[in-house]
């Protein structure tokens, strides 16, 4: 088959749902009545809100309700301009319409700004009242975790000042980050030709079969970064001391207490969470020793981490992965299934290959009155497959959630994967269970396993890391040399006697943007993906009783908080042995490569075709 069969050509998207094209005229009237209703909604509410003993709960409630209905609106007409730029990103008139739309859902959104911040202001007592109100009862969550902001908002022209300099300030340091990195150019010798590779072809050479390959690639990738590490060091040391300013103007307790408010989760939870972690670092070192034993190498080095092992599974046209996925999903629950098809069916989903499509895969659920939409780049390999099933179960959860409204719709990072790393487990398990070949099996297993290191240990030590760095600046500005110590610490404990640390590692910091970006992000990973290995590993204890609890999590949205929502399943977040749970996952798929790796050497013979797995 050419490769023109395993591009999807054709799967594409539907947006007429939305909107029929750009230039639509439907567009500016959602706009522009958009902007009437903020405006007749700032007359009617500005000055209302906070009031002495709040305001009348009927009248909180309509004001609610106004800007659900306003907001929907908004993220109608800004879905349609982001999914017509992602369907073609070259195109002037996609541009032109998403800078417009982005630039009226600012201003109308700083319209109606004032009624969160009035919101905020009311006193505690007559707050409380409300909140646990009858008649408010449906946005009880909403309204609490509106006001968790509060010790930490200051007033509306210190906001301001604060938003202006930003540009200049921190986000500045971000954009000179990103534009050094990506002007980054990597020497390197291919083929024996002389090629400049950017920062991510360098980094792809981390899965090359080539060892030789894998460690210039390493080796070159921190030589580069090494000739900028002044000012890689110095971006860096300036945003964790403007980090530390504002925690301290905000009166934040701690680096990590502005993240855990966003996330929904307290801190205690967190640290339970990395200590288990922490503690599950020998399985990872079991599992770096196999995946030693079948590349055929004494010892791992850094370089070998993502080395392939076994055979590549076939490519799968598009109509294969879908029956894949639809087939897991079916053995799931109908539900699952009957939502996913209808990605297909109507034309939610737009899979193909083409020039100026953005690169890899999204799920977006706009609202609750407008249906998901996914988008990937189907080529056919493995990856492929299990980023489908990844992106249709967001959409599934997205769908599922649809009868929240719009504020209780969607979820906080820590579980916003909850059904989208379930769906690849659903897929995962069946193409396992279904491959007959041992070394297509062990590539399987091993692509799985490698993918929930990065996800859980690697995330955790980066978290670490971020720890131990935030806690050091307290004591003076960086030189590169005391960021390099904190971050080879921060990876010995994971690594331990079983992989070999190079010296160049110590640049590893370097080029994370998490680090500049978004701070103490990373551990919403560990936690996400750990709360779904747990999630599915009470799937298989419990079997079918656990689905619907589990479709009813999902249908629940963002209307509670995670610890609530996720109680109903018997999840404890703050319980160790929850924790615990999804390691056991890991450790069963270590088990499985081990006695997989020892049938093969069995079957190879001694001596033969070692390495060659
Ligand atoms: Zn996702």
């Amino acid at each position: 088959m050419s490769s023109h069969t395993y591009n999807a050509t054709g799967v594409r998207w539907d947006l007429t749902d939305l909107f029929r094209s750009h230039d639509d005229p439907a567009i500016q009237e959602t706009l522009a009545a958009c902007r009437t209703c903020a405006e007749r909604f700032a007359e009617r509410y500005r000055g209302t809100i906070c009031v002495p003993g709040g305001p009348p709960p009927e009248r909180l409630l309509a004001a609610i309700r106004e800007m659900e209905a306003l907001q929907s609106d908004l993220e109608r007409a800004g879905a349609f301009a982001g999914l017509l730029y992602a369907s073609d990103t070259t195109r002037p008139e996609h541009r032109d319409l998403r800078e417009r739309v982005e630039q009226h859902l600012t201003e109308i959104g700083n319209l109606v700004l004032f009624f969160e911040l009035e919101w905020l202001e009311v006193a505690e007592d007559a707050a409380g009242a409300l909140i646990e109100h009858p008649t408010l009862a449906a946005y009880r969550h909403f309204l609490r975790q509106a006001r968790r902001m509060r010790p930490h908002t200051l007033s509306e022209p210190e906001e301001c000042l604060l938003n202006e300099r930003d540009n200049t300030g921190p986000r500045a340091f971000g954009r000179l980050f990103t534009e050094l990195t990506s002007s980054l150019s990597f020497p390197f010798q291919r083929n024996g030709r002389d090629e400049r590779l950017t920062l991510s072809e360098i980094l792809a050479l981390s899965h090359a079969p080539d060892r030789d390959v894998r460690r210039l690639a390493h080796e070159t990738l921190f030589q580069v970064l090494e000739t900028q590490a002044l000012v890689l060091t110095f971006v860096y040391d300036t945003l964790i001391q403007d980090h530390l300013t504002v925690d301290r103007l905000r009166r934040f307790p701690h680096p990590m207490a502005a993240r855990h408010v966003a996330n929904e989760i307290d801190a205690k939870a967190v640290e339970q969470m990395l200590a288990v972690t922490e503690r599950n670092y020998g399985e990872a070192q079991r599992y770096f020793r196999v995946k030693a034993r079948l590349l055929g190498l004494p010892r791992l080095a850094l370089y070998d981490q993502y080395a392939p092992i076994g055979a590549e599974a076939p490519r799968s046209t598009f109509e294969r992965a879908r029956e894949v996925v639809l087939e897991a999903f079916d053995a799931f629950s109908p539900v699952f299934s009957a939502t996913a098809r209808q990605f297909f069916e109507r034309r939610w989903i737009d899979a193909e290959v083409r020039p100026g499509k953005q690169d890899g895969a999204f799920c977006a659920s706009p609202s609750p009155a407008v249906h998901p939409y996914v988008l990937c780049n189907h080529t056919g390999n493995l990856r492929d497959v299990m980023t489908l099933a990844h992106e249709l179960g967001h959409g599934v959860h997205g769908w599922l959630a649809r009868k929240q409204t719009l504020l209780n719709y969607d979820t906080p990072l820590t579980t916003a994967e909850t059904a989208s790393v379930f769906g690849e487990f659903l897929v995962f398990d069946r193409l396992l269970a279904t491959e007959t070949d041992p070394r297509v099996q062990l590539a399987l297993l091993c692509g799985k396993i490698e993918d929930a290191f990065a996800t859980v240990f690697r995330q955790a030590v980066l978290t670490r890391f971020e720890q131990a760095v935030f806690a050091r600046r307290k004591a003076g500005r960086f030189t590169p040399d005391i960021v390099c110590r904190l971050w080879l610490d921060a990876n010995r404990p994971y690594y331990g006697d079983a992989v070999e640390l190079t010296d160049c590692y110590r640049w590893g910091w370097s080029y994370i943007p998490h680090f500049i970006h978004s701070r103490f992000y990373c551990y919403s990973y560990v936690f996400g993906e750990l709360l779904v290995l747990s999630l599915y590993r009470q799937y298989k204890d419990e079997g079918a009783s656990f689905i619907p609890k589990y479709i009813a999590v999902l249908e629940a949205g963002g209307s509670d908080s995670p610890e609530s929502l996720l109680g109903s399943l018997g999840v404890d977040f703050h319980d160790p042995a929850f924790w615990q749970k999804g390691f056991d996952e890991i450790r069963a798929l270590v088990e499985r490569t081990e006695a997989l790796a020892d049938s093969l050497a069995t079957q190879a013979g001694s001596g033969r075709a070692r390495g060659a797995l």
